[in-house]
């Protein structure tokens, strides 16, 4: 990874759902989650981007998906997917029950066609 004080695995995730989205009534695809602060942001497909500009924002490098089952890191700084890493403090994923894309209730009918390439 790019550097050791990127990951604080002893910071909560801000909550179940992507931090920006929630502040603009926005939908996300999937969520990633910062290993440095615990912001929870949306994944690259998703119309806000909001992991990605994160990174820009904060310089905080590494995220881990913040999907259930899914363990993964990515270095932004690096371009780097990493297979596993550090145990970060609960709770590792949004809740099962939560869809994809989500929120329920935020997400268009055509979600599927504004996905982002
Ligand atoms: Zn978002
Ligand atoms: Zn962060």
């Amino acid at each position: 990874m790019t550097s050791d004080h990127a990951i604080d695995p002893d910071v909560p995730p801000t909550g179940p759902g992507c931090a920006d989205c929630d502040a603009v009534g926005g939908w996300w695809f999937h969520l990633r989650r910062c290993a440095q602060c615990g912001h929870i942001g949306c994944c690259d497909s998703s119309p806000g981007q909001h992991a990605t500009a994160h990174f820009k924002a904060t310089g905080h490098p590494v995220v881990r998906s913040y999907e259930p089952g899914e363990d993964w890191f990515w270095d932004y700084a690096a371009n780097e997917l990493y297979d596993s890493g550090p145990d970060l403090a609960p709770p590792v994923s949004h809740p099962a029950d939560q869809p994809s894309p989500g929120p329920a209730g935020r997400v268009p009918s055509n979600w599927a066609e504004t996905l982002r390439r």
